[in-house]
């Protein structure tokens, strides 16, 4: 039992909250990338990592799904380790949108950066500010340094290795199109180097690692917890970034959701289209839910009435007690 809050957190609230709404059927399994089609809209799973390294769990939390969107809130920290604030500012912007998250696109009239890291464009881009760890030729990062630095640092956060999911992974490539046409106009408008496609592959790559719920929620977790893993001990992220990930997650994080989750449930959070969604209580704990069926912005629908419920039984929302 965590006593954070008004409210203890427990074993119990969670199945209660499982039960509450494992029969809701309501939404529907993303297909635009095929193999996405074949989740089970039955799967669900709800996780509770502390920044004391404990964790609570229920449902299907061994179940492994793509983090897909989910993914973007860590490249945007990788870049800011790599290129530094001001550099990521003058390519993407820090701004909410009231689009759809792979909506085409608007870049600023001015500075033609894409909106926010967390929709496709502002991904893209930020992906194509990531370095390698190390350079193999002297030339420059290759394909596989840049990889294996976002195998690392996802590592790090989640505290075991990932892998890229390869048939998700190829049914994105091929199918596409949408993120290709972004990237071009980014490319059109040198938002983006020539890169193109080795950027886009390591995005699908990005978007294609397999992660289960307990995974999300440590990974939330050491978000919560000022970049180190709670369990490992591991820092995943510089600390003075930790703020500028919470930041965007809180405006931006649920697309054109992001206002309506800000009232209800008040936390930093993040979706993906495979039905995991994320939400960090800074200096407490990270929540994690799977749950393949989306509502109209692309968010998981049990999901969201997850923690909406937790935030408030047990009184989770930042500025509750302002
Ligand atoms: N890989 C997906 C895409 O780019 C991620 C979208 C999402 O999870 N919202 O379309």
């Amino acid at each position: 039992m965590f006593n954070f809050s008004i409210n203890p957190i427990d074993l119990e609230l969670l199945t209660q909250l499982h039960d509450r709404y494992k029969n809701c059927r309501s939404g529907t399994v993303a297909s635009y990338i095929p193999e996405l089609a074949k989740m089970n809209p039955d799967a669900f799973s709800i996780c509770i990592a502390t920044v004391d390294g404990e964790m609570l769990s229920v449902g299907d939390d061994r179940q492994l799904f793509t983090i897909q969107s989910i993914s973007k809130v860590f490249t945007y920290g990788m870049a800011l380790e790599d290129r530094g604030r001001d550099m990521l500012l003058s390519k993407v912007g820090v701004e909410p949108t009231g689009d759809l998250f792979n909506s085409i696109i608007r870049l600023d009239e001015n500075s033609k950066r894409p909106d926010n890291p967390m929709v496709n464009a502002g991904a893209i881009a930020t992906t194509n500010l990531i370095q390698g760890d190390t350079t193999t030729d002297g030339l420059g990062p290759t394909a596989t340094d840049r990889l294996n630095r976002i195998l690392n640092a996802f590592r790090a956060y989640a505290g075991r290795d990932l892998y890229v999911d390869s048939a998700v992974f190829m049914s994105e490539r091929a199918t596409g199109h949408r993120n290709r046409a972004l990237a071009h106009l980014m490319r059109h408008f040198e938002m983006m180097d020539d890169r193109i496609d080795e950027t886009l592959d390591l995005y699908f790559q990005q978007c294609a690692l397999l992660v289960d719920c307990r995974d999300l929620a440590l990974m939330a977790a050491t978000l919560a917890n000022n970049g180190i893993n709670p369990r490992s001990g591991v820092r995943a992220i510089e600390s003075e970034y930790v703020r500028d990930l919470l930041s965007v997650m809180y405006t931006c994080g649920m697309y054109n959701f992001a206002g309506e989750w800000a009232y209800q449930v008040g936390l930093p959070g993040k979706s993906g289209v495979s039905g995991g969604i994320i939400a960090v209580v800074p200096g407490k704990m990270g929540i994690a839910v799977f749950s393949p069926p989306l509502d109209v912005h692309g968010n998981s629908v049990r999901g969201v009435k997850v923690c909406e419920d937790l935030s408030n039984i047990c009184k989770l929302h930042l500025f509750d007690r302002c």
